[in-house]
């Protein structure tokens, strides 16, 4: 069965990986969020796409889920010496995959062909594309106004009130080369659990994507268990936008392209409610709390494809 997963940062790649372990790797795609790049210190930082590489390849950090593991700081606590920035925790071995990515988009390779490469070098035997190569920024709307995705995020710690989203430059965008015909040639697309809001929008919303996903049959693993995500804003982002976040409000995001949603056996009782929608249900235990984890939830997820 070839599969398409849709993923952002730490939740996408945990389950990507556990993807990784299940099925044959030449039948996995992963596309990668991109909204979350920035330019610091003149570097392209990727950090979603970092993330699902360096989990893929066993090079992350595993008590943070991002960065490497075994990494080291020399860099940028010199930085802060210096008095300059160091609000965003940029670790030496990660460094070398910002500087050498930022030299070759200077000679003028795309982001998904230096992934590429660096997939080879990391030997990651799956396909691993950015959304797309044109330049998609989020941006976060707030009580305290527009914040650029990581300010929001890293900087102001998730403080700010949420009031809306923006991915600028996402109109002129275009699918990075293979998105479309992966998605098209897949027998499903995983939504990863990934924050709805600010990690699998911003892909569904690149031109071209979401009408291709939706000639598929398409099944999302909830971030959302119990009320809670595990890590990062998504169920404090959908308080703030006024909606109750669980497995439903994560049913209701997707439902115009979903044909089954996965989510945690402690949330059963919403199963009525979702399947009101017109989409199919599973429960299972949906904490990866490591790599057998990660892969058990796969197999669940595959059953569950299978079963459609
Ligand atoms: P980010 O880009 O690093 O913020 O990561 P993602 O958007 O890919 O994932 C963030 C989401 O992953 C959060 O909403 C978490 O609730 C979810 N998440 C993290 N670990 C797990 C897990 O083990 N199980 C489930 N179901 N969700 C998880
Ligand atoms: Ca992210």
């Amino acid at each position: 069965m070839k599969i398409t997963a849709l993923a952002g940062g730490v939740g996408g790649a945990k389950f990507a990986q556990g993807l990784y372990r299940t099925i044959p790797k030449e039948d996995l795609t992963v596309i990668v969020n991109t909204g979350d790049d920035f330019e610091h210190f003149g570097l392209a930082v990727s950090p979603d796409v970092d993330t699902v590489c360096y989990t893929l390849a066993g090079l992350e950090n595993p008590e943070s889920g991002w960065g490497r593991a075994d990494e080291t700081w020399n860099a940028i606590s010199n930085v802060k010496v210096l008095g300059g920035p160091s609000w965003f925790q940029l670790g030496d071995r990660d460094l070398a995959t910002h500087l050498e990515r930022t030299r070759r988009l200077n000679l003028g390779y795309s982001l998904s062909e230096i992934t590429r490469d660096f997939c080879k070098a990391w030997r990651i035997d799956c396909r691993v594309i950015p959304m797309t190569d044109s330049r998609v920024r989020t941006t976060v709307l707030t009580d305290e106004g527009a914040l650029p995705f990581q300010e929001y995020f890293v900087r102001r710690h998730c403080e700010p009130r949420v009031t809306g989203f923006r991915f600028d430059g996402i109109h002129t965008a275009e699918p990075a080369p293979g998105v479309l015909e992966e998605i098209s040639s897949s027998d499903a697309i995983i939504l990863c659990p990934s924050n709805p809001w600010v990690s699998i929008d911003p892909i569904l919303s690149v031109p071209g994507i979401q009408p291709a996903v939706q000639n598929s049959r398409v099944v999302s693993i909830s971030p959302i268990i119990q009320g809670r995500a595990l890590k990062g804003p998504a169920a404090k982002m959908y308080k703030e936008l006024g909606i109750e976040p669980s497995a439903l409000a994560i049913a209701n995001h997707f439902r115009y392209i979903l044909t089954g949603i996965v989510f945690d056996s402690q949330d059963a009782h919403l199963k009525p409610h979702i399947e009101k929608l017109g989409i199919g249900t599973f429960t299972c235990n949906t904490i990866m709390e490591d790599s057998s984890g990660c892969a058990r939830l796969a197999r669940d997820v595959l059953h569950f494809i299978g079963s459609l």
